[in-house]
């Protein structure tokens, strides 16, 4: 694939400009190890611009004063316009996270549908009376915050940007946008469209450079009101520290290390490809991946046995096939971190049953591929059944009854998301209830939808993007008294 290398620019007041220190860095292709793109360093000069012009923009724009349906109206521009371009932007995605482009190709619709959903959403989003007296009139009204702070990360970049931008433009704020520097070119990209879209200046910039100077530039900038911030749990830590001097809002969407149960009376036809598909999605680099794998014991074998065999189906290759199902991983130092934990797992005594080495295709050889890999007789204590590995590999676990299990799926420091696969809805129903994550599905491997809320529970973060729960996120509640 030769490509020729595209220089782009931060989108900042409404025009495409280059950072002030003239700095670019290169962007590649992980599954080819291409530069398939030049973007610029953005300083804390530059963040610092694209605060003020948000804040221009909030304090004397049009934008947050505007009726929600007008602005309504512009998102539907937006969506229109990621629709109508579904193939290039999935291409350009593709080209810089080496992620399958059937998945690249859902992840712009999903976008769009985020910026139609919030565009409806936006005349909806209203405060109440409140009956304090009856010598008066009590009433809230909602308020965007002002300027919020987009801080995002490589494995659905626009995908999870758009589910930041959409419902903070919906409510009236103004924003800044950084994308992950690993795969900052739809993040540029959807800032263009938005001015196209007719997005006034200042309302939305995107700004590119390293999170420790570029992201925390704009988390300590006296004039963001709230930073809504999608990535490692570490990450997440340093930036609530760093926010809590000037009382910056934080919504944090962290790590995970979910569960995945089988009961012995699950229907497996369903049970194993959703799995599969639950942890191997996007090469688990996923939040959300379920990838500690509880198996009754009595169908264990069998069910590992259609585990494996299901995951061995999996079709890992060049992104741009359609039939690929598993892409290159972000890049070669995040495989070689993967195989490390693979490698601690035959420390701790787990069996590698399939993959968990790069595919013998000389074809994929320059590209950071890893065949998925499932790791058979973990425990849950074990550090690979622990911490979040952020790649295709599945920990298999045996247990015994429903406590054993609601023991084991709550003994995590994380608590994002669940799946539970058995025919009886009592209990169904009871482990919907004990897990304590923000997210449970039951016989499906669906965690996210666009109507409902998302987010995780302990430190898997807090707030709730995604549904009416995310324009909380964005506003401030006010209340007024008006006396008779
Ligand atoms: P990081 O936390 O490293 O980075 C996320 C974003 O934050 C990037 O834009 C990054 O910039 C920026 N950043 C890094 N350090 C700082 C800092 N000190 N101050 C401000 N910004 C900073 O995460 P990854 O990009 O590695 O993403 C993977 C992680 O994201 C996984 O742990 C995963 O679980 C989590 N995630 C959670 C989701 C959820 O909804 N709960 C969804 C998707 C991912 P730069 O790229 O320049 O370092």
């Amino acid at each position: 694939m030769a490509v020729t290398q595209q220089a782009y620019q931060l989108v900042l007041d409404g025009r495409e400009t280059a950072a002030l220190s003239g700095r670019t860095a290169s962007v590649t292709n992980p599954a080819t190890g291409e530069a398939v793109a030049i973007v610029p360093i953005a300083g804390e000069d530059d963040a610092d611009r694209a605060v003020l012009a948000a804040h221009r923009a909030f304090e004397e724009g049009h934008w947050p004063r505007m009726a929600a349906s007008e602005r309504g109206r512009v998102l539907i521009r937006i969506a229109g316009f990621l629709r109508e371009r579904v193939e290039s932007l999935a291409r350009l995605e593709v080209l810089n996270s080496g992620k399958p482009i059937r998945d690249a190709r859902a992840e712009v619709l999903a976008a769009a549908e985020c910026f139609e959903y919030y565009a409806g959403a936006a005349t909806k989003w209203f405060g109440e009376t409140i009956p304090v007296t009856d010598r008066g009139l009590d009433f809230t009204l909602r308020e965007p915050i002002g300027v919020v702070g987009l801080i995002v990360p490589w494995n659905f970049p626009l995908m999870i940007a758009s589910w930041k931008v959409a419902p903070a433009l919906a409510v009236g704020n103004t924003a800044v946008l950084k994308p992950a520097s690993a795969t900052p070119l739809t993040a540029l990209a959807l800032g263009a469209i938005a001015l196209e879209a007719g997005v006034p200046a200042g309302v939305l910039n995107v700004i590119t450079g390293p999170g420790a100077t570029t992201g925390m530039a704009l988390v300590r900038h006296p004039r963001v009101g709230k930073i809504a911030f999608t990535g490692e749990t570490k990450t997440g830590i340093e930036i609530m520290k760093a926010a809590a001097d000037t009382m910056t809002r934080v919504s944090l969407e962290l790590g995970g290390k979910s569960p995945n149960v089988i009961f012995a009376d699950a229907d497996l036809e369903r049970a194993i490809p959703g799995a599969v598909s639950a942890v191997f999605s996007n090469a688990g680099q996923d939040c959300c991946a379920r990838s500690r794998v509880f198996i009754e014991r009595s169908l264990y074998e069998q069910a590992l046995t259609a585990l494996v065999g299901e995951t061995k189906g999996l079709r890992t290759g060049d992104p741009l096939q359609e039939e690929t199902q598993i892409g290159s991983l972000i890049s070669h130092n995040h495989r070689e971190r993967v195989r490390g934990y693979i490698e601690l797992g035959t420390r701790e005594g787990v069996e590698v049953l399939c993959g968990g080495r790069p595919p013998d295709d000389p074809a994929l050889a320059h590209g950071a591929f890893l065949l998925p890999a499932v790791l058979g007789g973990a425990r849950n204590s074990m550090r690979v059944a622990q911490e979040e590995i952020f790649g295709p590999v599945a920990c298999a676990i045996p247990f015994t009854g429903e406590p054993e299990v609601v023991s084991m799926m709550n003994d995590s420091p994380y608590g994002l998301s669940a799946s539970i696969w058995t025919r009886d809805i009592g209990r169904a129903l009871r482990i919907a209830r004990a897990i304590r994550s923000g997210v449970v599905s039951v016989n499906s491997n669906h965690s996210v939808h666009q109507e409902a809320p998302f987010g995780g529970m302990k430190m898997s973060g807090f707030g709730r993007e995604m549904g009416m729960h995310a324009l909380e996120l964005y506003t401030e509640v006010k209340n007024v008294f008006i006396a008779e």
